[in-house]
């Protein structure tokens, strides 16, 4: 937000906005299940690796894998690593299953 006031109205462009509204990741010496974790109590989509898939208990978060979109591209939310074939999770009260 101070960003915001000291850079001014010019500064802010679409991609900069959008920059700035991506999300840091996880914090330097949390672990990735702590991460992970903390992305499921907020409901969040969840994006993992096929490494690190098996580590983390989809059903007993409540998580489930979409039909129409099982695969992503992006960074594995678990090891950090980009992944072509991503496995997007995402809450079962937001998933719209039916
Ligand atoms: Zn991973």
């Amino acid at each position: 937000m101070t960003a915001a006031v000291l850079k001014g109205k010019d500064y802010w462009t679409g991609p900069r906005r959008l920059l700035a509204s991506k999300s840091p990741g996880r914090r330097p010496g949390r672990l990735p299940g702590g991460h992970i974790a903390d992305l499921g109590d907020l409901r969040k989509a969840i994006i993992l690796c096929q490494f690190c898939l098996p580590k983390f208990n989809s059903t007993a978060a409540g998580y489930v894998t979409k039909s129409n979109l099982p695969f992503v591209r992006g960074n594995c939310d678990g090891c950090g690593n980009p992944t072509e074939r991503g496995h997007l999770l995402v809450h079962h009260t937001l998933a719209n299953l039916r």
